[in-house]
């Protein structure tokens, strides 16, 4: 299975991958994450994208579809993947288009997470506070706001891209973690599976 979460920072699209993870035979790819060991480690990459990410505007497109190119080549991601973060903007999803393409893969869907607006802000300021280890650079309000104007003008455009493509599933991501857990499965048609766990 083949599955990209959209939806806003604080929507809760890291919980959702961990539990789709969990149910079925695949890995999450975070591309936040994958860029915060990039800057963790030092490398090139993680040196160009720290101050843009500490900002909350966007990594350049071409530096997260290489990072994503190579990942789902990977041999742990030939049962499946959960896109977490990517793509972004529209470029990078005509760019992972034509990436599935070229390797004979599908999509199986697009997941929205939808979240009133009000209240995301108190949710990540919420987690700035709990994350072990301190807060997350970008966990500030300021570029926490930034993060969200972000998403909206660079983002938000995918929810029609994806629905024009016959691929958005939306849900609504104001319920509790398992509310909305059992909604993706529900939406997936994998109502079985989330009744294991
Ligand atoms: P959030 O908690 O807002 O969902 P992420 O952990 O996904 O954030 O990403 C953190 C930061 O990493 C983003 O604000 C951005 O700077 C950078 N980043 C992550 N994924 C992408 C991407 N697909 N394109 C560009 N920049 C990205």
């Amino acid at each position: 299975m083949r599955l990209i979460l959209l939806g806003p920072p604080g929507a809760g699209k890291g919980t959702q991958a961990q539990r789709l993870v969990e149910r079925h035979e695949i890995v999450q790819l975070s591309t936040g994450d994958m860029l915060r060991a990039a800057v963790a480690a030092g490398t090139e990459i993680g040196l160009k994208a720290k101050a843009i990410m500490d900002a909350g505007e966007l990594v350049p497109d071409d530096i997260v579809v290489g990072i994503i190119r190579d990942r789902i080549e990977k041999a742990d991601a030939r049962k499946g993947f959960i896109l977490d973060g990517f793509p972004r903007t529209v470029g990078q999803a005509e760019a992972l288009d034509r990436m599935l393409k070229e390797k004979g893969l599908k999509l199986d869907a697009v997941i929205e997470i939808r979240v009133d607006e009000g209240i995301l802000l108190s949710r990540i300021e919420k987690r700035a506070g709990e994350t072990p280890g301190g807060p997350r650079a970008d966990d500030n309000a300021e570029a926490l706001k930034k993060r969200l104007e972000v998403y909206k003008q660079q983002t938000a455009p995918l929810v029609d891209y994806f629905r024009s493509k016959g691929l958005l599933k939306t849900v609504d991501g104001m319920k509790g973690i398992e509310e909305v857990s059992r909604s993706i499965e529900d939406a997936l048609g994998v109502g079985n599976a989330a009744a294991k766990g």
